[in-house]
């Protein structure tokens, strides 16, 4: 579109100069006066004349005195024809320099024809240039279903990547060991009366590493490497998805052994007949040609097919049949001894401080991708360059941490003082009871710059990793959460805006002990609803209930009644520790962050 208009705008001044050019050529008449016939006459009866120029119609003369004067005659009228028929004396006309340039067809095409033509000739060549861009794009619609996997093992001149280059993972490698073995040595398999396997699921949250590690394998066997994504296949035409898969394997099936991966298979993949109206149609279609596509590998086709998916849950099960992607290969988010390879790997090309410890980083940095460590690293880079400094420091490296989980600070974000008191008494609050409850997580520091959304952040970070957690430390945490709104309510008397953040997650946390969990008496060992994949323009739409009218108004009580809990739990500790929220509120309203070693030391202190 937007070259489009740029030509559009180029035809413009093209014709503008065009034209410019036409009227500074053909009327160079400044300082030329135009004259009648008669007075013609009376120039050459009084001998004034120098020269006459007669081209097409117009004659130009030329007087002694050096002034040019213009005379247009009729068309028809030749200009002897003129000195015929008027009374012009021939003898005069002797002294004169008569020059003819008759050139009528000429001054013809130029006067008439071609004000006519050009109009014309813009809206043909503007009719073949839209044709041509339609014609453009019918074209690159016929290629869309092809050609559009890229094969990277063949870029020789990109780096190899193989195990070496995946931290951590250690089942996932070792499972997928066995497919490097298959690729590099199928003979040794086939001997044995043994199946190839034909697919490989890899299963993980976003940013695991599961598409790095498909590479691995292919850098591993050291063979080509073809890479599609789920969301390419469902584009805008049906149809194009199946056509695309068919060529993807013709290739594939040339450059045998190979990998072909499928990223983001869930695009494709999802459940048939869960979808309602919009591109589901599509989709089916597109399954069903990678299906048989799969299904029509003999075992001397040496291809394995990966794919990746972070929502595991709503594929479709013909594709986890044995046969086709039955080898699940499940990658975890990277636990901390994980974290601190992930970051020595991605640290070799960093200048590290010496006082940097990756090990605290990792310690840091619970719950982290692979891919989120990468970018902490990456952000504390450039955090180092644009500090002019040559070598990574701790301190950017922990801000890096914040960025990646809160967002940006915002310093320059103004700020009344009166929000900045009601911001400090809310995160005092969190602090301190999240400081005074058993089973939270330890305080790493309070900070009332505001950060992304956030007005003002505390951070709780367990000192290791966590799969499990009990009821006692959901409720907690669900104290903790209160702990802004309650600190705000009690300083102040009302609460702000503020914490709508907060009780959105009190709520979702409150809700997820009453009805996943089963960790409410009343409502007893069992879930309440079941999580339902269904797509409605574009939207997902969960959950179908399983209880009834009257369970669900129990559900809601139970709800509000746990939330109300902690929140006058969380009011307890406050009232009962007054003295410390205006000494961290004290704090913060003159320094803003308050790091873990200060916060413990504010809350040993005996007042
Ligand atoms: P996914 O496909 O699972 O969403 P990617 O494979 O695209 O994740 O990972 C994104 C980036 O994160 C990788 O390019 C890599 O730099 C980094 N990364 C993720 N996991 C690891 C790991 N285990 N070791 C080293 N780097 C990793
Ligand atoms: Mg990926
Ligand atoms: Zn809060």
């Amino acid at each position: 579109m937007k070259s489009l208009s740029k030509n559009f705008l180029l035809i413009f001044i093209v014709f503008f100069a065009l034209a410019a050019l036409f009227s500074f050529i053909y009327n160079p008449n400044q300082k030329i006066d135009v004259v009648g016939i008669n007075q013609l006459i009376t120039y050459v009866n009084n001998e004034e004349i120098n020269k006459i120029e007669v081209e097409g119609n117009t004659i130009m003369v030329s007087l002694k005195n050096g002034e040019i004067k213009k005379i247009t005659k009729e068309n028809t009228e030749s200009f002897s024809d003129i000195v015929a028929n008027y009374q012009i004396d021939k003898n005069k006309l002797n002294n004169i320099d008569i020059i003819i340039k008759e050139d009528p067809s000429k001054s013809i095409f130029l006067g008439t024809i071609l004000p006519f033509l050009i109009p014309f000739i813009l809206i043909a060549g503007f009719i073949w240039f839209m044709m041509r861009q339609v014609q453009g794009a019918n074209n690159r619609a016929m290629s869309f279903g092809q050609a559009m996997a890229k094969d990277v093992g063949q870029q020789k001149m990109k780096k190899k990547i193989t195990f070496m280059d995946v931290a951590g993972a250690k089942e996932a490698k070792e499972e997928l060991e066995e497919i490097v073995e298959f690729l590099k040595n199928p003979k040794k398999f086939i001997s044995l009366g043994a199946k190839i396997p034909k697919g490989v699921l890899l299963m993980g949250s976003p940013g695991t590493g599961k598409t790095l590690l498909a590479r691995a394998v292919a850098g591993e066997a050291n063979v080509p490497f073809f890479h599609i994504s789920g969301s390419e296949f469902v584009e805008m035409f049906v149809g194009v998805g199946a056509s695309r898969v068919r060529d993807l394997f013709n290739k594939a099936k040339k450059n045998s052994p190979c990998i072909v991966f499928i990223d983001e298979i869930d695009a494709v993949g999802r459940q048939r007949g869960a979808g309602l109206g919009g591109s589901h149609d599509e989709r089916e279609q597109t399954l069903n040609q990678i299906l048989v596509e799969m299904d029509g590998f003999d075992n001397e086709t040496n291809i394995i097919v990966m794919a990746a998916t972070n929502r595991p849950d709503v594929l479709d099960p013909a594709l986890l049949r044995p046969g086709r992607f039955d080898r699940r290969v499940v990658i975890d988010l990277p636990d901390i001894n994980d974290r601190e390879a992930i970051l020595k790997i991605h640290a070799r090309n960093k200048p590290l401080a010496e006082d940097v410890s990756l090990r605290n980083v990792a310690e840091r940095t619970a719950g982290f991708s692979g891919a989120d460590l990468e970018n902490l690293l990456n952000e504390a880079a450039i955090l180092t360059a644009r500090q002019n400094k040559r070598k990574i420091g701790k301190e950017e490296i922990y801000s890096s941490i914040e960025k990646v989980i809160l967002g940006p600070e915002r310093k320059s974000a103004v700020i009344s003082e009166k929000e900045k008191k009601i911001t400090a008494y809310h995160e005092a609050g969190h602090a301190l009871v999240g400081h005074m409850l058993i089973h939270t997580d330890p305080v790493q520091k309070i900070s009332i710059i505001s950060r992304g959304r956030a007005g003002g952040y505390t951070l709780a970070t367990p000192k290791e990793d966590k799969r499990l957690y009990s009821k006692s430390e959901m409720l907690d945490r669900l104290t903790m959460i209160m702990g802004g709104y309650a600190a705000e309510m009690i300083v102040f008397g009302e609460v702000t805006t503020g914490p709508s953040n907060d009780l959105q997650k009190a709520t979702s946390l409150a809700k997820a002990i009453v009805t996943e969990y089963g960790m409410d008496e009343k409502l007893g060992p069992r879930t309440f609803g079941q999580k339902e994949e269904m797509i409605f323009l574009g939207k997902e739409i969960h959950e179908r209930r399983d209880y009834s009218e009257r369970t669900s108004q129990m559900i809601d009580e139970q709800i509000t009644s746990i939330i109300k809990s902690a929140y006058h739990q969380a009011v307890e500790i406050i009232n009962k520790h007054k003295n410390k929220l205006e000494q961290i509120v004290e704090v913060l309203l003159a320094k803003e962050t308050i790091e873990r070693e200060e916060f413990t030391e504010i809350m040993s202190e005996k007042v």
